[in-house]
């Protein structure tokens, strides 16, 4: 009995808790089963990527009425919620976003 809590038996299990552990607010003990779950099962493994593939094309919506550094932030966030969060290259959602600037600059600024 005492160990339920620790261990995440099914699929669905893992995929009900991932929205919480996203957020935050799954509690450590659980959060830590998910990991584990998520480090030992190809299908889940297989649907975090599927996640991460989905907020990138939630991103992409939204891109015209989040602001940069908004969507940024989310990103660098998830990649420390998610083991294995990687950006798809196309993304600014690393360092990089300073270099992005720098290149930025170099195109002709309308404003100037
Ligand atoms: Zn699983």
């Amino acid at each position: 009995m005492g160990d339920v809590h620790k261990v995440i038996e099914n699929c669905s299990e893992c995929v009900a808790l991932l929205g919480d552990y996203l957020e935050g607010s799954l509690p450590a003990e659980r959060a830590a089963a998910l990991e584990k779950h998520l480090s030992l099962c190809m299908p889940c493994i297989t649907f975090v990527r599927t996640y991460k593939k989905t907020t990138v094309i939630a991103r992409e919506v939204l891109a015209a009425e989040m602001p940069p550094v908004l969507v940024s932030s989310l990103q660098q966030f998830l990649k420390g919620q998610i083991p294995g969060f990687k950006c798809d290259g196309k993304s600014d959602c690393s360092g990089d976003a300073a270099e992005k600037a720098k290149l930025a600059k170099t195109k002709p600024d309308p404003k100037s």
